[in-house]
């Protein structure tokens, strides 16, 4: 029930964390909203690696120590309340798909995601896990796949899936094809954009990043964020451009 997202500036100079350090101290902070899995993705030497495990965050800190993920400036993270398929490890978020080239994470639920799973495995796909979120991720590849290969865009992307899915979603994708960025859609689920300095980040709430920065901007529904190390931008599920709410993070939010 908790999502973090990270893109910082790669190697700049006295860098003091990586992404898996600020996904990890992320998902920490959004423990206190439940959680039965827990699960990260990042992009190294052009590749998606990722771990996830069923239970506890300390699960997942074991497996990383016994895998270690390859140091990286861009990823996501996840802890999942199961709506959709047990609390396994194969259910746990994040959704690896196209081959690895792309991850995702959501929380919420896809009410067509039955309908959309059928017309998918009738185009050939197959699924592994018995979760709303793969679906969303296969179609996502797929919309980005079909794409004219000179115009390439995974935003575009984002909000051709996003208009096709229906419930509550906060998705949350990167794409080994664009290692500078990650994009986020969000209809009727929580979703906060952290501002930082060569870094950005997004978290389901501030505490996400409360020990990053203090410069947030609040989206609206329906809307999808792209950030990179230096910039965001906001767009509606048509592409056209939106604005975000910034605000100040107070301290008393961190305590
Ligand atoms: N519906 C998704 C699942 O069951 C996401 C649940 C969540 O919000 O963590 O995997």
């Amino acid at each position: 029930c908790g999502i973090v997202g990270y893109v910082g500036s790669k190697g700049a100079d006295g860098r003091q964390h990586t992404a898996l350090d600020v996904i990890l101290e992320g998902l920490r902070r959004l423990e206190y909203r439940g959680y039965d899995s827990a699960g990260v993705a990042v992009i190294a030497d052009g590749t998606v690696e990722y771990r996830k495990k069923a239970g506890k965050l300390s699960n997942l800190l074991e497996e990383l120590e016994e895998h270690p993920l390859p140091e990286s400036n861009i990823g996501i993270g996840h802890t999942r309340w199961a709506t959709h398929g047990g609390p396994t490890d194969v259910n746990a978020h994040p959704h690896v798909v196209d081959g690895g080239k792309l991850a995702m994470i959501h929380n919420g639920i896809i009410e067509n995601f039955s309908e959309i799973k059928r017309e998918l495995q009738a185009q050939g796909e197959t699924f592994v896990s018995e979760t709303d979120t793969e679906v969303a991720a296969v179609l996502l590849a797929r919309t980005y796949d079909a794409q004219d290969p000179e115009h390439k865009d995974l935003t575009v992307a984002m909000q051709d899936t996003s208009r096709r899915l229906e419930g509550a979603f906060t998705l949350l994708a990167v794409h080994a094809d664009v290692p500078d960025r990650v994009v986020a859609s969000r209809r009727n689920s929580p979703l906060v954009i952290g501002l930082g300095d060569g870094e950005n980040f997004l978290g389901s709430d501030v505490s996400g990043f409360i020990d990053y920065t203090k410069r947030a901007v609040e989206m609206g529904q329906d809307q999808i964020v792209t950030i990179t190390a230096d910039d965001y931008a906001i767009v509606d599920f048509d592409g056209n451009p939106a604005e975000g709410k910034p605000f100040e993070i107070e301290w008393d939010a961190a305590a």
